[in-house]
């Protein structure tokens, strides 16, 4: 773990999610928000483009990935760079710029001392499942863009080197000094209120570690119940 202090775009104050915050959530994602606890970033407008989810769902499921991107213009805009293969070209360099994948590891190491002060404050404490585990592909590998610009948005900028790099390349559809919101989502009528999916969308699967110590949980739990009642 790092010694360096947790770096945060918003103050306490700018992260408490307000009812009108998750009305537009759900508008900007067309579904139900559950399970957020903080906004991580906003629009100078203030409207989110960051929700962030406690390290453990309300269900009890361990949630690795903190930091989700919500505001439709910046998606739609990362997903053109990882359409155009940025995801390859820095995987290469990852393997070949030592400077670059030691910064990646702090980054990743910064993922995890957020998200450890995000339990911290949500309630959720300690998960233990997750120990270790970011998102996106960190330390080694960049496997969702999304991941980290929504780590880069939520952490401001000079924390993860290939988040920042991302955001630079989509000035051309979205930048931070700006609002872009007018027209991205629809604002009238019903918010989205009603869950109809059956499974948590991620925007990257979830890690087959967590899954593994997930189930190696339960099992023990079982035995133990079983060892109880015996
Ligand atoms: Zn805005």
């Amino acid at each position: 773990m790092t010694d360096k202090p947790i770096r945060e775009a918003l103050d306490a104050a700018g992260r408490v999610p307000s009812e009108q915050d998750l009305d537009t959530l759900s508008r900007q994602l067309n579904r139900p928000v559950r399970d957020v606890v903080e906004i991580g970033a906003r629009c100078v407008c203030g409207n989110p483009l960051v929700a962030t989810t406690a390290p453990r769902l309300s269900s009890g499921i361990p949630f690795p990935t903190t930091y989700y991107l919500t505001h439709p213009v910046i998606t739609a805009a990362v997903s053109r760079l990882e359409a155009a293969g940025l995801m390859g070209t820095m995987n290469e360099r990852l393997g070949d710029d030592t400077a670059l994948a030691a910064e990646y590891v702090l980054a990743h190491e910064a993922y995890l001392a957020n998200r450890d002060a995000i339990g911290a404050r949500s309630g959720t404490g300690e998960v233990p499942e997750i120990t270790g585990v970011s998102a996106g592909g960190m330390p080694t590998r960049v496997k969702c863009l999304h991941v980290l610009v929504g780590h880069s948005l939520a952490a401001g900028e000079g924390v993860n080197p290939l988040g920042d790099e991302a955001i630079a390349q989509i000035a051309e559809w979205w930048t931070k000094d700006k609002c872009f919101c007018e027209g991205a989502w629809e604002t009238t009528g019903q918010a989205p209120s009603q869950d109809r999916s059956r499974h948590v969308k991620t925007q990257e699967k979830v890690d087959p570690s967590v899954k593994r110590a997930e189930r190696a949980r339960k099992r023990a739990e079982r035995e133990a119940n079983e060892a109880d009642q015996a």
